[in-house]
């Protein structure tokens, strides 16, 4: 059995101390079932981790994207160590500010020219409101997760501290719904900055839904930007951009470029980079040029040019994304639950059954995964370190789990059975949009 001694009281003291305990990322400890899920992770090995109590769990989550080679990568942590001898932060660039910068250059097919800053915030809100200065235009149409900035925010329920005059000027739209894009430029005509997407969710694109969005951008000289945050150096070397095959003007990075160190960079065309250093324009970060971050991307960056992590990514994804589809079937819970998404990022998801609600189920579910070892908040995000033998041992794991799940639904005790929290509503329900959280 699994001791959460020290995870336990490590959550009492943080409720003291920090609003949203425990939120120590971007997501908070809803998404865990609260009483089961440890609450402090405090090492990290290849695809493992390890909580406070010494417990060990497979890792699925890759702190929510970054972790692409895999916790302490040797490469990363022999270039960080380095850099560290050396001293992190200086008065003046680093060199490995332009080698970063060119490696970028070399693989992203947008990037001509590249910004630092630190986190994905950063990026996506510096593109907004350079999409701003550069068209002297004022609304943002957007859609997906982009980070806590008011530009992002406002359209969603989450606006608490956001004037409405700044949340007018952000139009939101669904992926996939171009009719609905074609309305917001109807509705302001000749004021539409830029459209700000992720460049897919969870469902594949339809009727050319990226190069429908880039031909409206230019019939109205608006910016194409893509939140890259989470797809970037993971869908493909140069990013869903590349995946796909359809071009923005600026993309925004952050999460794999740096395997868990913090980094983030704004890439695009030159002339619109080159409206950073224009009259009245400011973008600015004391930390954006910490050379241990840069050396962690540096080292990153080349590990992933030179060994197929991509590929990896993507066979692994692929395994764990259809053996859950395939184990929930054969437990009869096809119709419960599936897997969806593509390989490097795919989620899954609940309906109600057996009386009990869909987070219910999907809790049941994540507490059997936890207790056996696999800690999964119902996104895979795989990294390079996930071996054959840790995809094998989690599809084990998935078909037990499913197996009392089903078990639990059969006999109307899936609530009962529970022993935490059940998770609460993911971000993405709290925010009113669609698809799997992130
Ligand atoms: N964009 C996307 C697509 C993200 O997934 C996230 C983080 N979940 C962000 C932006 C925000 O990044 P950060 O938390 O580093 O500010």
């Amino acid at each position: 059995d699994r001791s959460l001694d020290r995870s336990r009281a490590l959550l009492d003291r943080a409720r003291q101390v920090i609003p949203g305990a425990a939120q120590t990322n971007s997501k908070g400890p809803t998404r865990w079932v609260q009483g089961v899920a440890p609450t402090h992770l405090e090492r990290g090995q290849g695809s493992h981790v390890w909580d406070v109590d010494g417990n060990e769990y497979i890792d699925h989550v890759s702190s929510l994207g970054p972790i692409v080679l895999g916790h302490d990568y040797p490469a990363v942590t022999e270039a960080v160590e380095a850099q560290v001898g050396d001293g992190s932060l200086f008065s003046l660039p680093h060199p490995l500010q332009v080698e970063v910068a060119e490696r970028i250059v070399d693989v992203v097919p947008c990037a001509e020219m590249v910004r630092f800053a630190k986190n994905g915030n950063d990026v996506t809100t510096a593109a907004a409101k350079l999409a701003r200065a550069h068209t002297g235009r004022d609304v943002v149409a957007t859609q997906g997760y982009h980070g806590w900035g008011d530009v992002w925010m406002a359209a969603t329920a989450m606006d608490a501290g956001i004037p409405a005059a700044v949340g007018g000027l952000t139009e939101p739209f669904d992926y996939n719904d171009i009719e609905r894009v074609e309305a917001i430029f109807d509705d302001h005509p000749d004021d539409v900055a830029a459209v700000v997407t992720t460049p897919v969710n969870l469902d594949p694109p339809e009727d050319e839904f990226l190069t429908r969005l880039r031909e409206l951008c230019d019939e109205h000289d608006a910016l194409l930007v893509y939140d890259e945050v989470l797809t970037g150096f993971r869908f493909a070397l140069g990013g869903a951009g590349e995946f796909f095959g359809v071009q923005p003007d600026l993309a925004c990075f952050a999460k794999a470029m740096a395997n868990g160190y913090p980094l983030a960079a704004l890439a695009g065309r030159a002339d619109v980079m080159r409206t950073i250093d224009g009259e009245g324009f400011f973008f600015s970060s004391t930390y954006a040029g910490d050379a241990v971050s840069l050396a962690a991307a540096n080292a990153t960056l080349s590990v992933l040019r030179e060994v197929p992590v991509v590929e990896h990514l993507h066979e692994q994804g692929e395994a764990l994304r259809d053996g859950y589809t395939e184990r929930a079937a054969a437990h009869g819970l096809g119709k419960v639950t599936t897997a969806r998404g593509y390989a490097p990022r795919s989620a899954v998801s609940f309906e109600s059954a057996g009386g009990a609600s869909a987070r219910h189920c999907k809790s049941l579910f994540l507490q059997e995964c936890l207790d056996r070892g696999v800690l999964f908040a119902g996104t895979h995000l795989p990294n390079y370190s996930h071996t054959d033998a840790d995809v094998a041992r989690t599809l084990t794991v998935y078909d037990e789990a499913l197996g009392v799940l089903a078990a639990a639904i059969e006999d109307g005790a899936v609530t009962d059975r529970l022993r935490g929290e059940p998770v609460g509503a993911t971000l993405r329900e709290r925010t009113g949009e669609a698809g799997g959280d992130r």
